[in-house]
């Protein structure tokens, strides 16, 4: 123990009272701030925990973990083990429409002291998001959330020797018994990545902005957007996993454009005749299509469709003109027209 009249262990030369006496107070203060909300935070999550793991939450669990996780991967998976810890206890909406905070808060409303009510109200609000460190100051970091474009600060000394200024993050902070607080581990991004993380969120907002009051609340209740870049972000394996799957989802989707185009006649009739057969063309085409086996060129029947809907609505039309409006041969046509015409009159 340094006294107050010895030279300052900081080699200033100066004496301790004169020297680092009143930082080292302040720190020494912030300290034992820090390790209180520490305790609690620690004491209410055990608890939470335990009650988390009960029998009647054994179904919402394994669900919670199949809409966590990317990949079915034991050894991948157990990297993430506080980050689901978290979504599991804060985030997951049960069978009942509600958290498993909520669930606890209500059914131990009478137990709870208000210290771990308070930690359990300040992370109900809590969301994660993307923050630029602006400043570091000895008590204190200044940190500007860059999807909600405003400025907060975290005040738990343990965690600010960690951080840089100007670096970017993922984080989730609550306050803690009177501490701002960081409450999941902190992720460090690249500038690009953040982009493309705001771009995406702000993205997925607009879609959903008439079910959201505000961007805060959307981040509230989406917080396993972020879960999911996390994984990707901690696990590269992840990454290509997803990426994988885009592209059978691509494919996918082209199989089924694929098979739309197959029946382009229908597109071929709405495009190629007049408005007022148009109905009529439709209707007889998905009768005959409906009841026969269709083989040969999608123009060669779309002609006929039209040669068949105009002369029975009399109309004095030749099948050559009609052919050659839908890129055919005469006799084409005709082939297609007498099938039709066939089933239509029986
Ligand atoms: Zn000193």
């Amino acid at each position: 123990m340094v006294g107050r009249n010895d030279l300052c262990p900081c080699n200033s030369g100066k004496k301790y009272k004169k020297c680092c006496l009143n930082k080292d107070k302040k720190n020494s203060m912030l300290k034992q701030k820090a390790d209180f909300s520490q305790k609690h935070d620690i004491s209410v999550t055990q608890k939470l925990y335990a009650y988390s793991r009960k029998d009647k939450f054994y179904d919402e669990y394994m669900n919670a973990q199949h809409k966590f996780y990317i990949v079915d991967d034991k050894e991948i998976n157990s990297k993430f083990n506080s980050f689901f810890n978290t979504y599991y206890l804060q985030d997951y909406i049960t069978n009942e429409n509600k958290t498993i905070a909520i669930s606890f808060f209500e059914e131990n409303k009478n137990k709870l002291n208000v210290i771990e009510k308070n930690i359990l109200k300040s992370k109900l609000k809590s969301y994660i998001t993307i923050y630029k460190i602006l400043n570091i100051e000895e008590d204190k970091a200044v940190l500007k959330d860059l999807i909600l474009d405003k400025e907060t600060y975290v005040e738990d000394i343990n965690v600010l020797k960690d951080l840089k200024v100007g670096e970017v993050v993922i984080g989730r902070t609550a306050n803690i018994v009177e501490v701002n607080k960081f409450i999941d581990t902190v992720l460090s991004i690249s500038e690009k990545i953040k982009d493309v993380i705001i771009a995406d969120i702000k993205n997925i907002y607009e879609k959903n902005k008439d079910v959201y009051k505000s961007m805060e609340t959307f981040l509230i209740y989406n917080t396993n957007i972020f879960y999911k870049y996390i994984q990707q972000l901690i696990d590269p394996k992840i990454g290509e996993y997803l990426k994988e799957k885009n592209i059978e989802k691509q494919s996918d989707t082209k199989k089924i454009n694929d098979s739309q185009e197959e029946c382009g006649v229908e597109k071929l009739i709405t495009e190629n005749i007049e408005d007022a057969y148009k109905e009529v063309a439709l209707t007889i085409w998905e009768e005959y299509k409906n009841n026969n086996e269709v083989k040969g060129t999608e123009n060669g029947w779309a002609s006929a469709v039209e040669y068949h809907t105009k002369k029975e609505d009399g109309i004095n039309v030749t099948q050559s003109a009609i052919a050659k409006k839908y890129k055919v041969s005469p006799s084409t046509l005709g082939k297609r027209y007498k099938e039709i015409k066939l089933i239509h009159q029986i």
